[in-house]
């Protein structure tokens, strides 16, 4: 494929990159071949030619985060999530993704979104998740076909054993917060070493983690029946953070590594990582006397 930033790898000045070459950039951290087929990943509004010099990253584009764009004089945001995953037929500013498209064309803002390629990728979401957990030798929890190199989820280490509390523990305070916090499910004190970890929703990954034959399965949005039907099989145990706080965290590598590549083309490029939480809680109540 050939990447748009080659031709001006040797212009010397600090001409800002286009959204065109930001999406470029995007493309080789997020490669379009690790989508699933029912996902979109894309530029969702904006012009390929308008500059960019400074990029906002969010999980959700949603209507805090164009806020925030504005306010930062952002050129570009880049999300996680799609604006529309299954299609629309209007962008009329009647509803609330309407809006935000109108928002963001009247402000000149470009809106681009990596979700399961960003899920899958080297240095993407699950491998960020692993790190934040500390696992090692990690390899794809589900590799993708094309590349099984890279894919949904990834499994591994602890440097060490420990009692499932005390991973929960640490677990806890290398993820973002946010209200709803970190949910533990299975035998507290038993020890364990191997675990697997997957952001955002998870339900439909618990039989893989089951075949990984992992202690651990880290992930997020876990209803009642599938958590507690697979428990009531023993390991892996679980832990579920919020959709938010378990894909956040891809995020800051994505961040440096788009700095990183502009720098290395000659280009000044600014990112912030919104801090705003885009989980639909926002209070946690513990419930009873
Ligand atoms: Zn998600």
């Amino acid at each position: 494929m050939t990447d748009p930033c080659d031709a001006a790898a040797a212009d010397t000045t600090t001409r800002p990159l286009t959204v065109g070459e930001v999406e470029a950039l995007l493309r080789a951290a997020a490669p379009p071949q690790l989508a699933e087929s029912w996902d979109s990943n894309q530029l969702i509004c904006g012009d390929p030619d308008e500059p960019v010099r400074n990029i906002l990253l969010a999980v959700d584009p949603v209507g805090v985060v164009v806020d925030e764009a504005m306010a930062r004089g952002a050129d570009m945001i880049i999300t996680h999530h799609p604006l529309y995953l299954r299609g629309t037929d209007h962008v009329s500013a009647t509803d609330p993704k309407g809006k935000v498209v109108h928002r963001l064309v009247r402000a000149g803002i470009a809106l681009a979104n990596a979700h399961t390629t960003l899920d899958a990728a080297h240095g993407g979401v699950a491998a960020a998740l692993a790190d934040r957990v500390g696992l090692l030798d990690t390899r794809p929890l589900q590799p993708n076909p094309e590349d099984p190199t890279q894919g949904i989820g990834r499994v591994g280490a602890l440097p060490a054993p420990t009692r499932l509390r005390d991973l929960a523990a640490a677990v806890a305070a290398a993820l973002p917060d946010s209200a709803p916090g970190l949910l533990v499910g299975g035998e507290l004190d038993a020890v364990v070493e191997t675990v697997a970890v997957s952001g955002g929703a998870g339900d439909s990954l618990l039989g893989t983690a089951r075949a990984a034959g992992v202690d651990v399965f880290l992930t997020a949005d876990l209803r009642h029946h599938p958590a507690s039907e697979h428990l009531e099989a023993g390991r892996p145990y679980l832990l579920c953070g919020t959709h938010w706080a378990t894909e956040w965290v891809g995020l800051p590598p994505l961040a440096a590594r788009l700095e990183a590549a502009a720098q290395a083309r000659g280009h000044r490029l600014s990112t912030y990582v919104s801090q705003i939480v885009t989980d639909p809680w926002a209070l946690r109540l513990s419930t009873g006397r």
